[in-house]
């Protein structure tokens, strides 16, 4: 009877794996577009929430009152920071939770490794293999993804190089395998110690010297490297929400990888083993940069045939897509055809301009990719930059010494007159002088983002006559 009691509840929980499942590719589907996205996020987290409840019904569960306590752990710390976290921190945060993804994953073959040692023999030769892949590629995503959270956050330098770096990393990596190799032939505490030690540190010195330009791939191919630890302890568990929910990180994460690279124009080999652009000294740049007035910009766009919009990074610091979007109306109500022009990895995580214009309700048939606009800069007649830098850096097309040499740009340089908002002189994330902004075309409006938008939609509204 009890028998039969627990195999009732292992069914229940293996069904409600499946109803999870479900849920998980449901909310994956609705977050395709920004429209349905928070409701995905909901289906997710929903899917999410039966598959943790559903494994207290597995027979054989101990340890209940330390998971329950590092749940509630984890939800508080998850709770408050979710709600504390400005929306610019985003990209650092979603770095930092992949990482402990991955980390999870080798906290989990970390166990099963040294219970087996203990034992003397893991369960199958498969499950062995598998724990100790995954540990391996959770532990590079862990400990590679902190790297890559301290370069977003501002706390380490964003491209930390030592002379034959990449032949140092070549052979931590080897020494990893190796180490793997060892502890699946012989299980014992000492070698998985100093395999857990090799793979951790490799994520490190893999991470440190990727600069600005391939950090958003790195980002998305550690995603990735954590679905797929997940997927292979799921298998160690015999767990199959954690085999499923990895799965499909880890499917979704490369395909965002290589959409990246592939608009990057890099190879992930080559975003891993080889720095972007040349080193030695970048190029100096002549002339200097000149400011104009709101009041100028009103009337030269204001009077404009084709403006194109390109915002960037600073336009999520300044929160200015509202006012942008309010700019570009009153633009549109005079006849002036507009576009917004987006890269790829503008802003700091991918999608992310994307996500804040259709926030402020920019429709979607006003938005353009690179390669769509990229041909129509030449006949534009003023493009409006507001907080990009990085991405419309022409010397990633002049400077092969330039670290971001090689990174496709908006050519926004062509248009007949170019107006870039900004503070004063800071970088962008690359920390590099910007060409564009020394151009004979171009002219810098200074200010915040949102109060320079807000004075332009004001002398556009004097223009019209005060409506
Ligand atoms: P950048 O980081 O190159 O430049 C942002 C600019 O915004 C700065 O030069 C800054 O100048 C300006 N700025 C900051 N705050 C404000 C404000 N309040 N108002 C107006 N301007 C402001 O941004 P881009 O979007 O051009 O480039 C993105 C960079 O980030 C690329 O190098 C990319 O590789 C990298 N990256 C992208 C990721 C992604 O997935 N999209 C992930 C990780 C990195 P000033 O201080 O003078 O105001």
């Amino acid at each position: 009877m009890i028998a039969d009691a627990g195999g009732l509840l292992a069914l229940v929980a293996k069904s409600s794996y499946l109803v999870a499942a479900t849920l998980f590719l449901l909310g994956l589907q609705r977050m395709a577009s920004p429209l349905t996205a928070r409701s995905g996020i909901r289906w997710a987290g929903a899917g999410m929430l039966i598959a943790t409840g559903a494994t207290f019904l597995l027979p054989g569960l101990g340890n209940i009152g330390l998971i329950l306590l590092a749940i509630a752990l984890g939800t508080a710390l998850a709770w408050v920071s979710g709600k504390k976290v400005a929306i610019t921190d985003m990209p650092q945060m979603v770095a930092l939770y992949n990482g402990l993804g991955g980390g999870s994953a080798a906290a989990i073959g970390a166990v099963e490794l040294l219970r087996w040692s203990h034992a003397g023999a893991a369960p199958s030769a498969v499950a062995l293999v598998l724990a100790v892949l995954g540990a391996l590629i959770g532990s590079v995503a862990l400990s590679g993804s902190v790297v890559a959270w301290a370069k977003l956050d501002g706390r380490m330098d964003k491209r930390y190089a030592f002379a034959g770096q990449q032949a140092f990393n070549a052979l931590v990596f080897l020494a990893a395998v190796a180490l793997g190799a060892v502890v699946v032939h012989s299980l014992g505490v000492p070698p998985v110690v100093a395999f857990f030690a090799c793979a951790l540190a490799l994520g490190v010195l893999m991470t440190l010297p990727i600069g600005g330009a391939d950090m958003p791939v790195v980002i998305s191919l550690y995603n990735a490297l954590t679905g797929l630890a997940v997927a292979f302890e799921g298998y160690v568990l015999g767990n199959e929400a954690l085999i499923i929910a990895g799965t499909m990180v880890g499917a979704a994460g490369m395909l965002l990888t290589r959409l990246m690279a592939k608009a990057m124009n890099r190879s992930i080999r080559s975003v891993l083993f080889a720095s972007f652009g040349g080193g030695g000294q970048a190029q100096a740049i002549e002339g200097a940069q000149k400011p104009i007035e709101a009041g100028d910009v009103a009337a030269m766009m204001a009077y404009a045939e084709r403006v194109v919009i390109v915002p960037g990074y600073g336009m999520a610091v300044a929160q200015a897509q509202h006012k942008i979007w309010e700019l570009a109306q009153r633009l549109i109500e005079r006849g002036v055809k507009v576009k917004f022009a987006i890269h790829p990895v503008a802003g700091r995580m991918p999608g992310h301009m994307n996500v804040l214009l259709a926030e402020a309700g920019v429709p979607y048939d006003l938005i353009a990719d690179m390669d769509d606009i990229n041909p129509e800069f030449a006949s534009t007649d003023v493009s409006l930059v507001i907080g990009a830098n990085d991405v419309v850096n022409p010397v990633a097309k002049t400077d092969p010494a330039s670290p971001i040499y090689g990174m496709p740009i908006l050519d926004v340089v062509d248009s007949k007159n170019v107006v870039v908002i900004k503070r004063g002189k800071g970088t962008g994330f690359a920390g590099i002088e910007n060409a564009l902004f020394y151009a004979d075309n171009a002219r810098m409006l200074y200010g915040d983002g949102a109060e320079v938008a807000g004075a332009l939609v004001g002398e556009l509204k004097a223009l019209d006559g005060g409506h």
